[in-house]
């Protein structure tokens, strides 16, 4: 059993301080992900008894076979690019075909990014496909996407995300709020949507959120979202699971590359988001998922070997017992076990996320 502590990303999405609880440190600028995991991207640094760090990583010590999973906390002060993370085979494939000498580098890594967001307080996300009659009076209000509606009406949506793509204009984007009420949406969805012209007034990649269905999560409720579906989270507070990969394809509301086409080709419009609501009060458990969450706010419970398990603390104290080790939980701090690692007994009063990753 090792400890760690997340790797901090200072994304311009971020919120000021907003991890500052878990990092244990206050910049006074943007703090957007903590990274608890091996990917080279953000390798977490290993701390001692006293949760200083030893100058190790995770990854010194494990490597990414045993630590399958990355995991994050998120904070989101406005939104984060419109996104599709590849399957296993897109992923490998394009991964390939980067190692050419000056191919465009759009992957991070060769494998899937399937992820689940479990809310840590009020959560807004555009995920998954909106309603098509929706869409269409949406497209109506916003005028001059009949090339959109029709490849929409075809069943052709990646042909409607390039019809969309190829009007975005200022325009256009700042109609959508009004597009949104004409619509008949729900006054938090027009504020979404109000969110987005406000922060990207000018980024082509807008229009596509009219395409994407809303997501409103109380404290605890968890979006589960399989590679190939669209997404951009909003705002608020999260812990991200995932496979352990970094693979974003984007196609808008970002300053960083956009490969429409790549994204595209990676959609997959036959899945849907899983709304996760917790079973037997605190278990988060996808239908076909990677990975199982535990939100444990009280008592004890045992987590046996057999799989990678990552126990990070959100709030209050957790113990975490093993016959290899003993050892008392700081906020912001995860301790971490390899399959092989003994059973081990969890100890919280506060909330504890305990990660698992599971057999497919
Ligand atoms: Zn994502």
């Amino acid at each position: 059993m090792l400890v760690v502590r997340g790797a901090v990303k200072n994304y311009d999405w971020g919120i000021t301080d907003g991890l500052a609880p878990w990092a244990g440190e206050h910049p006074g600028g943007t703090q957007a992900e903590l990274w608890f995991g091996v990917h080279p991207g953000g390798p977490s640094p290993l701390v001692d008894a006293e949760g200083d760090e030893t100058g190790e990583v995770l990854a010194d010590r494990f490597d990414i076979a045993a630590i399958p999973l990355l995991v994050k906390l998120l904070a989101a002060a406005r939104p984060l690019s419109v996104q599709v993370h590849p399957q296993l085979s897109v992923a490998a494939a394009g991964w390939a075909a980067q190692q050419t000498p000056g191919a465009p580098l759009v992957l991070s890594d060769p494998f899937e990014k399937t992820e689940m967001l479990v809310a840590l307080g009020p959560f807004e996300a555009f995920a998954g496909w909106r309603d098509r009659e929706q869409v269409l009076s949406m497209l109506a209000a916003l005028g001059g996407a009949q090339e959109a509606a029709r490849r929409l009406v075809a069943d052709d949506l990646g042909g409607a995300v390039g019809a969309l793509l190829a009007i975005g204009t200022n325009e256009r984007i700042a109609l959508l709020a009004v597009a949104a009420s004409t619509a008949g949406l729900a006054p938090d969805q027009i504020a979404a949507y109000r969110t987005v012209a406000e922060n990207y007034p000018d980024d082509q990649g807008a229009l596509v959120t009219v395409l994407l269905d809303y997501v409103s999560l109380c404290a605890g409720e968890a979006i589960y979202v399989p590679a190939g579906v669209p997404h951009s989270y909003i705002r608020g507070i999260g812990l991200e699971v995932m496979t352990s990969s970094d693979n974003v394809i984007r196609l808008g509301l970002t300053r960083k590359p956009v490969f429409a086409d790549r994204a595209i080709a990676a959609l997959r419009p036959d899945l849907d988001p899983q709304i996760v609501r917790a079973v037997h009060g605190d278990i988060l458990w996808p239908v076909n998922s990677p990975f199982v969450v535990r939100m444990l706010t009280e008592g004890e419970e045992r987590i046996p070997m057999g799989a990678y398990r990552i126990l990070l603390l959100i709030k209050g104290t957790a113990r975490v017992v093993s016959d290899a080790a003993e050892i008392s939980l700081r906020r912001g701090t995860a301790a971490v076990m390899a399959a092989n690692d003994p059973d081990a007994y969890v100890e919280a009063d506060g909330l504890v996320a305990i990660i698992q990753s599971t057999e497919r």
